[in-house]
């Protein structure tokens, strides 16, 4: 299933994609909560209600509604991945922007967060007001979502605490990421973590592997990469991330992107107002937001 949370004049509530048309999923079982965490909390029971209450729940066009983040305002940070990608990783050493770097492909996984009121839903504009440095960048990447408490998971068990995938967009304020070393504040800018569609669940997608991520900026392709491609892939990220904290139901970690973001490019090509960002990835869906 493709969970979405959406908002119209009945309030803020999950739902079910159904091609173009979300299921009022709630308006037939109105135990099930409205808030995805609680719904991602109840596990396999919960998919058990969504399943049953897809039948017989009302679709709504999506006129009438608008599609939030899946999860908007997340309990705890956004967790994410730099450098990930082997060509990524080339693209942003020779860019000289991380200045924390050690070594271009790390050893262990590098790992930083996005504040949760970064966050913002699809269709919503990234705000290049927020950066007051004017270098505004996009990352494409795939975001998955822990279902059951993990702590101390080895990898091959790491997908068993998995709920689904999503889309995060990774804007990032470089020369403030730069600046400042720790890439917390360039990373945080209010706009600056798009995320959606939807939450696809895990059984729907059991090679994650096999799908591509791909980013276009006002229609011109800039990323194209195989999840295959991930340095740490997500099990080893579980593994490395539950050693040491519990990871908690409706937690998010994104991936990292792929090669050809905007630094990347001589002169970096940065995000402008007026600009649009779409990011997709096969079996999840397309994340597409504005830029002002
Ligand atoms: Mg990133």
């Amino acid at each position: 299933m493709r969970i979405v949370t959406f908002e119209d004049r009945n309030g803020r509530r999950v739902g079910v994609l159904d091609g173009e048309e979300v299921a009022d999923v709630t308006a037939v079982d109105r135990e099930l909560p409205a808030e995805m965490v609680d719904l991602v909390e109840l596990g396999s029971s919960g998919l058990e209600r969504l399943r049953t209450a897809l039948a017989s729940a009302p679709r709504l066009g999506s006129g009438s509604l608008q599609i939030l983040a899946p999860i908007p305002r997340p309990r705890k940070n956004v967790m994410a991945v730099g450098r990930n990608y082997r060509d990524h990783a080339k693209e942003f050493s020779e860019s000289g922007f991380d200045a924390s770097e050690k070594q271009m492909i790390p050893d262990h996984p590098v790992i930083f967060t996005k504040a949760p009121t970064s966050v913002i839903g699809p269709g919503v504009a990234i705000n290049t007001a927020n950066d007051p440095l004017g270098t505004t960048d996009y990352e494409g990447e795939l975001a998955f979502v822990i279902g059951t408490p993990a702590k101390a998971v080895p990898p091959e068990r790491a997908m068993d605490h998995v709920y689904g995938y999503t889309i995060v967009n990774d804007v990032t304020a470089r020369d403030l990421q730069k600046r400042h070393v720790q890439w917390f504040i360039g990373k945080s800018p209010d706009t600056f973590c798009p995320m959606g569609p939807c939450i696809t669940t895990i059984d729907e997608l059991p090679d994650i592997g096999a799908s591509w991520m791909r980013t276009w900026v006002n229609g011109e392709l800039r990323q194209e990469a195989p999840i295959s491609a991930l340095i740490f892939d997500v099990p080893t990220l579980i593994a490395t991330l539950s050693a040491v904290m519990t990871l908690e139901p409706g937690d998010v970690v994104a991936t990292g992107t792929g090669l050809g973001v905007g630094i990347g490019f001589d002169p970096p090509r940065y995000l402008q107002p007026g600009d649009r960002v779409e990011v997709a990835i096969d079996g999840i869906g397309r994340l597409s937001n504005p830029v002002i």
